[in-house]
């Protein structure tokens, strides 16, 4: 399926202290979008949704001015700092373009990109996102996230594509399809790779920050790993599982044979009371392992429960070899999408 006709686009830009930027980077985005570009990319507009997540510098100031002097943008200021990841959805909110594209603030996200990603749109994807094949950034940093997005992969149920973050170009369905999700905890280019449709990678050579430090902790950074894998997986509980299980097998066993060879009055090395606090404690043990196990079980359908994600997402529907759109009702089936 080709797309044609003109097309609106929002790009949401999270803000967090970034008052260095704004001039490198409203200078660069009104080159990258100028008219000719919107024009030879099919794009009938362009509007930046700049999202100031509780910045305590100017920040703020800076992009009014700019919007006061005609830049393309609303500013959504968020009441304290929550965090790039809900940044980024406060930002899926409001947008109500035909396309979202989401980007970094320091322009270690090429903005150009999103036109080739328009493109790429128009061939049928719902998805692009930006795979970076390099990084200029410290050994440390580089070989964490190398290491987090292999096991976040290893441990999700879903496909979810290796080195991409968010930036990303979005088509209206997915758009909805990610603010019908009502989980808090929100990990976005994972909920993006759940969602499904028609997605694909657009590779990159992610280039250093233009200005300013990271917005990154070490902290948010941790919380960022264990959000991604923890809301991705319920592996880890199963290990556990299995761990308990076999143990509480090995210790049932131990237990049995120590009971028969009782039975059959076999003379055992170890004096009797011994012997009976051996069999309490790996009785026990084994016990307490049965418990984790069957605790696990429930604890990780709790854990998929009370996320409350919808249990399918329709991209559309098909009558007779068309198209015929997709059914329109939201409040019938809220994650049905239109
Ligand atoms: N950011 C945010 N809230 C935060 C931390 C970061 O909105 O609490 C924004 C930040 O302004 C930038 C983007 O998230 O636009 C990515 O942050 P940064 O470039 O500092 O991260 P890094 O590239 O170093 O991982
Ligand atoms: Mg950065």
């Amino acid at each position: 399926m080709t797309r044609t006709g003109p097309a609106s686009l929002d790009v949401i830009i999270p803000l967090f202290n970034e008052e260095e930027m704004i001039d490198l980077l409203t200078a660069e985005l009104s080159r990258t979008f100028s008219p000719e570009a919107l024009a030879k990319h099919g794009l009938s507009r362009v509007r930046y949704i700049m999202i100031d997540d509780g910045s305590s510098d100017n920040t703020a100031t800076a992009v009014s001015a700019k919007i006061a002097a005609g830049f393309p943008a609303v500013l959504c200021r968020l009441s304290r700092n929550f965090g790039h990841q809900n940044a980024v959805c406060a930002g899926l909110d409001y947008s109500d373009a035909d396309l979202t594209g989401v980007i970094d603030a320091d322009l270690q996200d090429p903005p150009e990109l999103l036109l080739q990603m328009a493109d790429k749109w128009r061939e049928g994807f719902h998805v692009i996102y930006a795979e970076r094949r390099k990084r200029q950034e410290s050994v440390v940093k580089r070989i964490g996230y190398w290491s987090f997005y292999r096991i976040v992969a290893f441990l999700s149920s879903v496909h979810m594509p290796l080195d991409s973050g968010d930036f990303c170009l979005m088509d209206r369905q997915v758009v909805k399809a990610l603010r019908r999700l009502p989980e808090n905890l929100r990990f976005v280019r994972g909920l993006r790779a759940w969602v499904g449709f028609k997605q694909t990678g657009l590779p990159f050579d992610r280039p250093a920050r233009k200005a300013g430090v990271t917005k990154y902790s070490f902290g948010k950074l941790y919380k960022l790993a264990t959000d991604g894998i923890a809301s991705f997986s319920i592996r880890p509980l199963k290990v556990a599982q299995v761990l308990s299980f076999s143990y509480f097998i090995l210790s049932a066993g131990l237990v049995g044979f120590l009971l028969v060879g009782l039975l059959l009055g076999h003379q055992f090395s170890i004096p009797p009371l011994t012997l009976i606090t051996y069999l309490l404690i790996v009785s026990g043990n084994g016990a307490l392992c049965l418990c984790v196990y069957i605790l696990g079980a429930y604890v990780g359908r709790t854990y998929l429960e009370v996320k409350q994600r919808p249990v399918y997402i329709v991209q559309e529907i098909v009558h007779n070899n068309d198209v015929v759109g997709t059914p329109r009702n939201a409040a019938d089936a809220p994650h049905v999408l239109d």
